[in-house]
């Protein structure tokens, strides 16, 4: 496999890759039916919760799409630190939403304390947050925040966006008392682009079916009536879903724990490899990714010539995003990545950073 240090779409194995190619199936048959049924099953777990999980034909920006256009009824409160939460923001402004930010620059965390003040001011009847912001490697407390929200606003539905984290980081739905939570299948679960798995819970979905104009496709009360007969409204990605049933095999027998400690591991790594090279990083102490780490690289290093570099080892490392390109350099080590992988990156970086210019 070549590394991609890259946070989506991200290396996928051969063999789950290959499941693919199964002859497809009527989706209204029994044979698929019990697949679908498995992955659901095998979803829970991994998103640590006993209610439903929504396998969904779109990437993981349909259910930031999902989530507004479902849950909420007079207005949002969006948390903005960086691309992914500023397009969050945005989705909710296309659907015709009421919706106010917090917003802190690019590398800091949303604090308890900033979601303390935005709710004594105006009340929210939806919350969300991205729990891992791609863009910067900095790691929101959503379980802290949660924690405030339930106590301040009760009512309140707290949606979570852990596209690039969840499967690699530990996210407990229910102990968190989280109403939405989804990822894409192109980052930590390590599956091709095409699939979002979204959670959802039964306060959630009461409220879905009191919101008007939920449109037709993302609609949760529709997805729901398909779901509990184990099928979904329109014709799922099927080939997709095949390369699930068997990555949720693989990620189980690694084991939830052992594959978070991989991660936190990996994360760990990169962190003093940094600080070893005198390059900061740009998250904080305390608030930093456990799936990609984004460090602050000092002129010389280019991460395009980088790339050119180790291109005959097919390693491939991701630049800064929007703003950040050039000023930083992201290493997501996240889904097949192996400490070892790391490893030959690190080297190769040193090797580069040694060559003369
Ligand atoms: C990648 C990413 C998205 C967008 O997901 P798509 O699957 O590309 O639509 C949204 N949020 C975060 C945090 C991401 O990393």
């Amino acid at each position: 496999m070549s590394p991609m240090f890259v946070p989506g779409p991200v290396d996928v194995a051969p063999e789950t890759l290959a499941k693919q190619t199964q002859p497809m199936l009527p989706h209204r048959s029994k044979e698929f039916e019990a697949t679908f049924q498995r992955c659901e099953a095998r979803l829970r777990q991994v998103f640590y919760t006993q209610y439903r999980v929504f396998i969904m034909t779109n990437s993981g920006s349909g259910a930031q799409e999902a989530s507004i256009r479902n849950l909420v009824k007079e207005r949002v409160l969006c948390c903005v630190n960086g691309s992914f939460s500023d397009r969050w923001y945005k989705v909710a402004l296309a659907n015709g939403k009421q919706a106010d930010k917090i917003e802190v620059p690019m590398g800091q965390a949303i604090l308890p304390s900033m979601v303390e003040e935005a709710f004594k001011k105006q009340h929210y009847d939806t919350f969300v947050i991205v729990h891992n912001e791609t863009s910067t490697g900095v790691e929101n407390p959503v379980k802290e925040i949660a924690a405030l929200i339930h106590k301040m606003s009760p009512d309140t539905l707290i949606c979570v966006d852990a596209v690039s984290s969840l499967g690699g980081a530990k996210i407990e739905m229910d102990a968190w008392g989280l109403d939405v939570l989804f990822t894409s299948s192109q980052k930590a679960f390590a599956l091709p682009p095409g699939l979002a798995f979204c959670a959802v819970s039964d306060r959630a979905m009461t409220r879905a079916a009191e919101v008007p104009n939920r449109g037709w496709y993302f609609d949760f009360v529709l997805l729901e009536k398909h779901r509990t007969k184990d099928s979904t409204p329109m014709t799922p990605a099927m080939s997709l879903i095949f390369a699930l049933d068997f990555q949720l095999d693989r990620i189980l027998a690694e084991g939830l724990e052992k594959r978070f400690a991989r991660h936190a591991a990996m994360a760990k790594r990169s962190q003093e490899w940094a600080g070893k090279m005198g390059w900061p990083l740009l998250a904080p102490e305390g608030c930093r990714s456990h799936t990609l780490t984004v460090v602050c690289n000092p002129p010389e290093f280019d991460c395009s010539a980088f790339n050119k570099f180790v291109a005959s080892r097919n390693i491939r490392l991701a630049n800064g995003y929007g703003d950040l390109k050039g000023k930083t350099f992201r290493i997501a080590h996240m889904g097949e990545i192996q400490p070892d992988d790391l490893e030959d990156l690190l080297a190769a970086i040193e090797e580069f950073m040694r060559q003369p210019k």
